[in-house]
């Protein structure tokens, strides 16, 4: 399969609005879990994949202030807690997908 590559991406102070497909398929994806899903080396070790990063010390106001696309595969998020080492791909954002219809799927699916 093709690797992912939204239409659009727009930041908004309450998370990231993702149109997978121009006119059809777009979803929030709330910020907070947004920080909290950070892949990046300081949040989440690299070899076990358990999570290093306290959500008690994420903020409830937490907010994407700028959003980078990195190469055709993925992006990168600076969050208003100075955080942006993250690199979040198409591939692993679309897996989570929370539109109804993505939801449905992975239910029916489980
Ligand atoms: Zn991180
Ligand atoms: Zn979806």
């Amino acid at each position: 399969m093709p690797t992912p590559m939204p239409y659009a991406i727009t930041r908004q102070d309450d998370g990231l609005l993702i149109e997978w497909v121009r006119g059809e398929h777009a979803a929030l994806y709330p910020a907070r879990p947004l920080r909290l899903a950070c892949p990046c080396a300081a949040c989440v070790e690299e070899m076990s994949g358990r999570p290093l990063l306290d959500p008690a010390t994420v903020s409830m106001d937490i907010r994407p202030v700028f959003v980078a696309l990195v190469g055709t595969y993925g992006l990168k998020i600076r969050w208003n807690d100075g955080h942006d080492t993250g690199i979040y791909t198409f591939e692993r954002l679309l897996a989570a997908c929370p539109c109804e219809a993505c939801q449905g799927d992975r239910a029916r699916s489980r």
